[in-house]
């Protein structure tokens, strides 16, 4: 089965196609950026080692669609004989709130429910729908599915997703917390589950999806109870340029003391805090922030320790969440590469039930990984997180039913 796997966002599209049927192979993948704009760059290769980098003007995504398409039976680039072979399609979709709790076949009322979280997600579920029709246009009579980022936190009870607000404002307006980066936290706890080998059922795993945009999510027998995120991805961890938890009353006394507004604000939470924000250093990249820490930059140290004690909270209440705990696992960009980053959250946490050991922790791989001493209480994993892989598993799963 050959599987497209499309994320549109607001000025992009990266695309990977699979033949599942061929050990879930990438045939091909690539990314257009900057559509709509000056200097749209566009980056394509395949599993017979074709690159093609180049600038090429492309308008919208219906452009950037047959792109795709013409690299995929083109002469040198190609990889199909012909589109048709192309069995389904699979597209992040970013917000379902309760409308959509699962992977979906895209309909029409799928695509009027993508179209009523425009407002909860303005800048992710316009683009996810116009990646859907560009793919609708130009590749007709293929399936399209929806694979919903907040689906897999459909299960968290109501005290878990409950806000502390007045119920009509939940019950009315459906303000509640949804959570993000499902598809990677499903992935992740999944393969945890499968490399440990103990009973899925009665697994209790907290994944940290630690990258740009950080998350964590508190999963007993594969479902989701707990997770960090909540109406909007600006919930939890401290983050690369997102604030994360914080007094909401700070909004209030920064609109009138610094007269902001909304605008102003939603820049200040979502793209000047963070680590960027407390760091100082111009840069919301880790990897900088450890490296200007190594040189003596006290602030970025400081921003670090906040970052990994922030995680550290969220693992002790997500214990307690769980009733106890079987496995933590670290997955994305910071979870699967920083090894300071690990040791940091863990410090000290022995008599908690965490031991590292410290040779396994430093390892570079792709596999999937144990780092903790075998004399951990918990076992700790490093999960290498899979999303375009993940949504090309989901779409098969619902094209089967
Ligand atoms: P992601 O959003 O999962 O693509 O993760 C990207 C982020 O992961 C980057 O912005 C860095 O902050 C972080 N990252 C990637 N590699 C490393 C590394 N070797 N050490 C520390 N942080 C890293």
């Amino acid at each position: 089965m050959i599987i497209l796997v499309i994320n549109a966002g607001s000025s992009s599209v990266k695309f990977t196609l699979f033949d599942m049927s061929d050990n879930k192979k990438v045939l091909a993948n690539g990314l257009i950026e900057r559509i709509g704009l000056e200097g749209t760059s566009v980056k394509y290769s395949n599993h017979k080692d074709y690159k093609y980098q180049d600038k090429v003007p492309v308008k919208n995504p219906q452009d950037a669609v047959k792109l795709v398409a013409k690299f995929l039976v083109g002469e040198e680039s190609g990889v199909l004989k012909k589109l048709e072979e192309i069995d389904a399609i699979g597209h992040r979709v970013v917000h379902g709130m309760e409308k959509i709790q699962k992977p979906e076949r895209i309909t029409e009322q799928v695509k009027e429910a993508i179209k009523e979280c425009f407002s909860v997600s303005p800048l992710h579920n316009p683009h996810n729908l116009a990646g859907v029709e560009a793919c609708e246009a130009v590749l007709p009579g293929v399936p399209n599915v929806g694979v919903f980022d907040t689906a897999f936190h459909s299960t968290m009870p109501p005290r878990a997703y409950l806000y502390g607000l007045p119920y009509n404002l939940y019950a009315e307006d459906r303000i509640r917390r949804y959570g993000f980066h499902g598809t990677s936290h499903a992935y992740v706890s999944r393969a945890a589950a499968a490399f440990d080998g103990r009973p899925p059922q009665n697994l209790r795993i907290i994944t940290c999806h630690l990258g740009n945009g950080a998350s964590m999510a508190a999963v007993k027998g594969g479902i989701c109870q707990d997770t960090s995120m909540g109406l909007t991805p600006l919930e939890g961890l401290l983050m690369g340029t997102r604030s994360g938890d914080l007094d909401p009353a700070i909004l209030l006394h920064l609109m009138k003391l610094k007269n902001l507004s909304v605008q102003d604000v939603d820049n200040l939470l979502n793209k000047q805090s963070g680590v960027l924000g407390l760091a100082g250093v111009g840069s919301s990249d880790l990897r900088d922030i450890e490296e200007a820490a190594d040189k003596g930059d006290k602030k970025c140290a400081m921003a670090l320790e906040a970052y990994a004690y922030r995680v550290r909270k969220y693992i002790g209440s997500y214990i307690a969440a769980l009733g106890g705990l079987d496995i933590l696992v670290f997955t994305a960009g910071a979870g699967e590469n920083s090894v300071t980053l690990r040791a940091a959250v863990l410090a000290d946490l022995e008599e908690v039930g965490f031991k590292l050991d410290p040779a396994r922790n430093a390892v570079r791989s792709p596999e999937i990984r144990v780092i903790s001493a075998d004399d951990s209480r918990y076992k700790v994993l490093v999960v290498p997180t899979n999303e375009e892989l993940a949504i090309a598993e989901f779409t098969q799963e619902v094209l089967a039913s």
